[in-house]
């Protein structure tokens, strides 16, 4: 049987970044990804200034937002920041592809090789083919296998729906309905040349067929018609109950990393991905910045909570959580 200090189980961010500092580290890793290619993902591409801690090229990106109009009721709050932008817009096939291209050593990337079993040491692909591994990161998103296979839970989830439609939209705007949307919001976020419309929300407070239907309800409202357009929709797993389980990991949305309160992922899926790869290779290594980024999460997850009961009533909790976290 052909085996692999460690096998990765997707190649989003999360897998591609603990790829990269595996291979680097010396270990003989292999990447197995489902689909025909690396990056394209349901996601809506926004990204904080946080991600950017993580060097990738302004040449990947689309729009950048120095401003934001945040919708709350009959009220529109325009938040500014002139120093850096608020929000960025990438395209998640060009993040994917730049990221695999950073990948220098010692890792073998497998397309079209979907992981449809998890044993103690090996991992079973779909045409049969068994390969042994010492250690297993499942990276592979929100409805991972490596979790189920762990027997975890998922039961906190953000869901999220969108349109990615042809129009050019001027400004990167956020729209707050509690009724509509719960704790969760309905965005525009524009590319160069189209525009992802969706909104999302903390399932806990909304069920997706209200969600769809509010979101049709709001669309119409504001006049937008994308009947043509695919609508698209896939579940964010914010369900956090710790990455490492024996000779298994687990990374990103499979890990649960992703904010319950915005929905964000990129970045959380970057950073958790690198750092669990740093401890595989060095079992004494603090993870300082995993606990970074689960004190952003919590914190994220309490203000969520807080909107939702005082819900935008108060002016200065929004402006608190739009400055800081965006
Ligand atoms: C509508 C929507 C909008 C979003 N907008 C934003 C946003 O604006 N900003 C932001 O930061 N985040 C956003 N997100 C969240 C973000 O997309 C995710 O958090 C992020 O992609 C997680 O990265 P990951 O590497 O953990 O998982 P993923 O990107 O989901 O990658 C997992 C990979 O594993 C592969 N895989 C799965 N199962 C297997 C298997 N059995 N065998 C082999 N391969 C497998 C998949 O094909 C996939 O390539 C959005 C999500 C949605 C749904």
């Amino acid at each position: 049987m052909e085996k692999f200090d460690v096998i990765i189980i997707g190649a989003g961010p999360s897998g591609l970044s603990a790829a990269k500092i595996l291979g680097e580290g010396g270990k003989k890793v292999l990447l197995l990804e489902k689909n025909p290619k690396i990056g394209p993902k349901i996601c809506a591409g926004g990204l904080t200034f946080k991600d950017f801690e993580f060097e990738i090229p302004t040449s990947l990106t689309e729009r950048s937002f120095h401003s934001m109009k945040i919708h709350c009721f009959n009220k529109i709050l325009e938040v500014k920041n002139k120093k850096r932008a608020l929000v960025t817009t990438i395209n998640r096939e060009g993040l994917g592809q730049w990221m695999a291209g950073e990948i220098k050593k010692n890792v073998e990337i497998r397309l079209n090789s979907e992981v449809i079993e998890i044993g103690d040491n090996s991992i079973i692909l779909k045409d049969n083919q068994e390969i042994g591994f010492d250690y297993l990161i499942g990276a592979d998103g929100s409805l991972s296998l490596v979790r189920k296979h762990l027997n975890l839970p998922t039961k906190k989830i953000f869901v999220a729906i969108q349109y990615v439609v042809p129009e050019i939209f001027p400004e990167l705007e956020v729209f707050f309905d509690k009724s509509l949307f719960g704790s969760g919001y309905a965005w525009i976020f524009p590319y160069s040349n189209h525009t992802s419309i969706g909104c999302g929300a903390d399932l806990k407070f909304k069920e997706p067929t209200s969600l769809f239907t509010n979101f049709q309800h709001w669309l119409k409202e504001k006049k937008m018609d994308f009947d043509q357009a695919e609508l698209q929709s896939f579940p964010i797993n914010f369900d956090y109950q710790g990455f490492n389980f024996g000779n298994k990991f687990l990374t990103g949305d499979a890990g649960g990393f992703a904010s319950g309160l915005t929905g964000e992922g990129i970045y959380f899926a970057i950073a958790s991905g690198q750092e669990i790869a740093k401890k595989i290779l060095d079992s004494s290594y603090k993870l300082s910045d995993l606990k970074k980024i689960l004190k952003i999460k919590k914190e994220q997850e309490v203000l969520g909570k807080l909107l939702m009961f005082t819900f935008l009533r108060s002016k200065i909790l929004t402006q608190y959580s739009f400055a800081k976290y965006f």
